[in-house]
Order: C-alpha cells, then structure tokens, then sequence
C-alpha cells in the first residue's frame, strides 16, 4: 500500500522509514530504484539536509555515497567526526530523474517526512547542504552572502552551507566549505553551553573573534 505523507506526523523511525519507502506522493518515485530516507543516529546533535539523492544514492537507498557523499565524509573527518556520528538526509526523499532541480511540490509532498525526522532526531544543530533545504530556514537567502553563518530557529542552530557538489565542480568554493566546516565544533560548543538561543537568532556574523 503506499503511504500519505501526513501519516509521518505521529510515525516512529521505523514507521517513518517504511512510509518512506512506500510513498507516491509525487511522481518522484516514478523510476527509480530506491527511496533515500536517510542514516544516522537518532536522536543526534548534528543533522546535515542536502537536496536530493543521486543515482548512487538511488541504487543504495543511502544518502551521499557518490562524490560529493565522498566529500561531506572528507569534511567531517576535518572536525573529527565520522558519518555514523550525525544524520544525513535531504529534503526530498527519491532521486529526481537526471539529477533535475527538485521541484516545489515535490519538496512540498517531502516535507511531513522531514519534519518528523527533525522531530525525533531532535539536532541541536542542523547544516543545510545547498540551497533548496537552506531555503527552509533562509527564504530568500543568498549562499553567497550568508554561507557559515547560523541563525537558531525553535532552539535549534541552523548553519547554511554550500552543497559539497558545488565546492567539487568550483575548486575555489573548497576553501570555503571547508573553512564553514571548520566553525561547526565551536558554534556546536556554543550551543550547548546555551549560548545560542532562538531570541539571538540571525544576527549576523563578525569577522574574528565570537559570534554572539
Ligand atoms: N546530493 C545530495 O544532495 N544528496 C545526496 O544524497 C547525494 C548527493
């Protein structure tokens, strides 16, 4: 039977994987292989929303394992962490044919299953991988200008980031991503100290020294 989104409200993480797995809610799932629901620890402190799965991703039914998987785990290894330390997920949960763009109402039908895995993995820190899940929380924000710098929305710190793909196909957007990625252990510090909290939030940040 395939599932309607709306049952993810109240689903736990097996419940959720399993409507997932079965949902034609949009034509996405039309040709391909595999649903992506996504891996990780739950709960977690560190989740990481990139667009949508690719053909690697679609033959595996698990998030980022082709090239740009290949450079988020290359990142993380950077702050010392490894994969199966945080959740990765993206907003869309089948891979779009082509690689396309992922569509409004595709991410629209999506978007019951990410909120219910930001509920139950319950990050303290969520990093938007690209500009479609960056979108969320940044309408109308621009990569270029706001890249590495958090805002905290509903207690949560969400810091935006370039998409490990664009760093991969624009040599010169790596130092940045890696320099992006190289704040997270502290604004992670932070927000646990309760530094960071929803009524500080999207203020802007200076150049060195501390962010709040
Ligand atoms: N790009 C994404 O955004 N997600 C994946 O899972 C793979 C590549």
């Amino acid at each position: 039977m395939s599932a309607n989104p709306a049952q993810a409200a109240g689903a736990d993480v097996a419940q959720l994987r399993q409507l997932i797995g079965s949902c034609t809610a949009c034509e996405l799932c039309r040709g391909t292989k595999l649903a992506v629901p996504g891996e990780g620890p739950v709960p977690t402190e560190i989740m990481f929303i990139g667009e949508a799965p690719g053909y690697h991703e679609d033959q595996q039914g698990t998030p980022f394992i082709g090239a740009s998987g290949q450079f988020l785990a290359e990142l993380l290894g950077k702050i010392g962490l490894e994969r199966s330390q945080v959740f990765i997920t993206n907003v869309v949960k089948h891979r779009p044919p082509g690689n396309r763009d992922p569509l409004p109402d595709e991410m629209a039908a999506c978007r019951p299953y990410l909120d219910r895995q930001i509920a139950l993995i319950d990050p303290r820190m969520i990093v938007t991988l690209g500009r479609f899940s960056m979108a969320r929380w940044f309408p109308g924000g621009r990569i270029s200008q706001i890249h590495g710098q958090p805002k905290t929305v509903d207690g949560r710190l969400v810091v935006p980031m370039y998409h490990p793909a664009a760093a991969l196909h624009q040599g010169a957007l790596k130092a940045t991503i890696e320099a992006d990625f190289l704040k997270l252990p502290r604004y992670l510090a932070e927000a646990r100290q309760g530094l960071l909290t929803a009524e500080e939030s999207a203020k802007p940040q200076v150049e060195q020294g501390r962010l709040f």
